[in-house]
């Protein structure tokens, strides 16, 4: 008779539900123990910084039923905190000093975000939008229509400047930058997106960074390397997150930015494994690591380690998927860019109906569809096929995308391409 084995998932958020979910239908009937350090069930993290932010949905975004765990004898012990993890041993301990044993361990602890490190920092009012918490403690101050500096105009920042203009706020915001989510998108979309806010009544303060925050007990106002001083009642920081590896890295498992992992989201100790966004995960497609901060890779990568973790030849190899919503502008972002030649419009502008499609060497690599909703299959194939692109054909409406997706490569392109393959082929 073989011994029950345990399998424990530390990190009690979408990718860990997931990947327990998973494990179940998979046909796992040894021991599983998901272990979250929030006093919650795991939840989705979108709806905090949209619907949920503005209280038009009263209910926790929660990952699962609650009965879910209990009939999925899946142990859920959520506000534990695991504070150390042996890999040599297979074991793991918890805050109080209770020990675990495990067959294998995923780590899916996610990401935490960044301090801002300024005098003042330690006030009242300063928030920081992760959790549920979170949420409802910012909601309760949009909800009054309070004063609110937003710093960064990443996601995070961008969305919840948005939500807070919808509740009617007064909202400044700080970008060190020149534009909003330019560091993602450039500066074709960091236009379309500061006009956005600005026509929302934003104001927005390019290339400054905060220098203290002052008030009495609470913050009151903020200070700028440029020596503005602006009124508030509340500040939201957006400065982006870390991976929540800290756990991880006196364990025998390898860290950089994040846990190391191969394309089975295998670390290089025994049996451990790693999802979400602490997870660098190695992609067989872009031939290099990747650690994604989003929503789509968590849901996604949580299956694939369950399957590896029983053995299955599973690989993760997703092209990496976001979304945002900002006031009537909602999109989807498919692929992966850090260089490209040039950016191609097909739509309208003006109305936030479009595609955009960032191109390398001709090639997709990455493709933004704003209140347009058939174009994501056909970009990733796109992105996928690696094939060289008639940019007319891109901008052009009456050009069907899924048809170009599926056109076969002319000869020359061909060509083109296996040579470009016998170069390494990767970004
Ligand atoms: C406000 C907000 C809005 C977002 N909006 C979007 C969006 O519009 N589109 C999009 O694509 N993505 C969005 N994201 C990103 C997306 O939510 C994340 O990528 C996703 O939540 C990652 O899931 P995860 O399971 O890897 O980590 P998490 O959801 O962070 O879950 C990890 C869990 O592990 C727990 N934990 C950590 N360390 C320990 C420990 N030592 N012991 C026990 N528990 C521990 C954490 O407390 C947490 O509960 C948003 C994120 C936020 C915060």
């Amino acid at each position: 008779m073989t011994a029950r084995r345990t399998f424990v998932i530390v990190g009690a958020g979408l990718a860990g539900a997931k990947a327990a979910e998973n494990l179940r239908q998979e046909g796992f009937e040894g021991r599983l123990v998901l272990i979250g350090d929030e006093p919650e069930r795991p939840y989705e993290r979108p709806p905090l910084s949209k619907d949920y932010l503005r209280g038009e949905s009263a209910e926790k975004p929660y990952v699962h039923a609650e009965s879910f765990y209990s009939d999925n004898e899946i142990e859920l012990w959520t506000s534990t905190r695991v504070s150390g993890i042996k890999a040599s041993l297979r074991e793991l301990w918890l805050e109080g000093d209770q020990r675990l044993s495990y067959d294998r361990l995923l780590v899916a602890t996610g990401a935490v975000p960044r301090r801002l490190n300024v005098p003042g920092a330690e006030l009242g009012g300063i928030h920081y939008l992760r959790t549920v918490a979170d949420s409802q403690r910012i909601g309760e101050r949009i909800d009054q229509g309070q004063r609110l500096v937003v710093v960064g105009s990443g996601w995070i920042g961008a969305e919840v400047a948005a939500s807070a203009r919808q509740k009617g706020c007064q909202v400044t915001m700080i970008e060190k930058g020149s534009l909003p989510l330019e560091h993602v998108l450039g500066p074709e979309l960091g236009e379309i997106y500061v006009d956005l806010h600005r026509r929302h009544g934003v104001e927005f303060l390019p290339e400054t960074t905060v220098e203290r925050f002052e008030g009495q007990g609470s913050v009151e106002r903020v200070l700028t390397r440029d020596d503005s001083s602006i009124e508030t009642e509340f500040v939201v920081v957006g400065i982006g997150v870390a991976p929540r590896a800290g756990l991880i890295e006196t364990a025998g498992i390898q860290v950089s930015n994040g846990v190391l992992v191969d394309e089975h989201l295998e670390a290089n100790a025994p049996g451990v494994f790693a999802a979400g966004d602490v997870a660098n995960a190695r992609h067989p497609f872009y031939g290099r690591h990747l650690r994604v901060e989003h929503w789509a890779n968590a849901l996604k990568q949580g299956p694939v380690a369950a399957a590896a973790m029983l053995g299955k030849p599973a690989i993760y190899d997703e092209i990496p998927y976001f979304f945002s919503d900002q006031y009537e502008a909602s999109m989807e972002y498919h692929g992966y860019a850090t260089e490209w030649d040039e950016v191609v419009f097909r739509g309208d502008i003006a109305a936030h109906e479009f595609v955009a499609f960032w191109l390398k060497d001709q090639r997709l690599v990455a493709g933004l569809n704003m209140n347009v909703w058939d174009a994501g299959e056909p970009i990733r194939e796109l992105i996928r096929s690696r094939r060289a692109v008639d940019l007319r054909d891109l901008a052009d409406p009456a050009v069907v995308l899924s048809e170009l997706a599926e056109a076969e490569p002319a000869m020359a392109e061909m060509d083109a391409l296996s040579a470009w393959a016998s170069e390494g082929g990767a970004l």
